[in-house]
């Protein structure tokens, strides 16, 4: 057994998962299928371009290991969110972590989510939240993975749009849209 492979005892053990990021999730695949969806020009001219874009651990940090050129986790981890817009999208991908899930037998999730990668780029915040509590319900139907989502700041941008995106998704009400989410506050990211 090498050091990529599960143990089948590990893989059937029960699991709950409380702290992933949904858009740290997204794909390669879905995020191609999602930019031709969305017509959202790409800076990979084919598939095997972008897939080679995610080999980046080793330049997770350019002050200590230089600038190759190559994007940070972080800018991949970004750039992912452009090629997300339609509600559909957002269920799509809440629908693919849940699935995956489910696979690795984890009965319960608390996917934290963000809105301000999307609110200063036009998107409502009920387009996002419409889509990762359709998720939310189907995913504990069809999965069988119940989860709750968790809104969460971006640190490092202003005050006001972290106030904004609060307020866009408060606006909503954790119920009105059927689904439960809550804020994080204080986390360490
Ligand atoms: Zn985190």
């Amino acid at each position: 057994m090498n050091g990529l492979q599960i143990s089948p005892f590990i893989t059937s053990l029960p699991k709950v998962e409380l702290h992933v990021h949904i858009e740290g999730t997204l794909t390669p695949s879905l995020r191609w299928k999602l930019a031709q969806r969305n017509r959202i020009p790409l800076p990979y001219a084919t598939y095997a371009d972008l897939l080679e874009s995610y080999n980046v651990l080793y330049n997770h940090r350019k002050e200590l290991h230089g600038d190759t050129g190559a994007p940070t986790f972080l800018e991949t981890y970004f750039a992912g969110t452009q090629v997300l817009c339609e509600e559909d999208d957002f269920y799509e991908l809440g629908m693919a972590y849940l699935e995956k899930a489910a696979d690795m037998n984890v009965r319960y999730a608390e996917p934290f989510f963000d809105l301000q990668a999307y609110l200063p780029h036009g998107i409502p915040a009920a387009t996002v939240l419409n889509g990762y509590m359709r998720a939310q319900r189907e995913g504990a139907q069809k999965f069988g993975v119940r989860s709750n989502w968790i809104l969460c700041f971006i640190r490092d941008r202003p005050v006001e749009e972290g106030i904004a995106a609060y307020e866009g998704g408060a606006a909503l009400g954790g119920r009105d849209n059927g689904g439960s989410w809550a804020v994080s506050r204080g986390g360490a990211g």
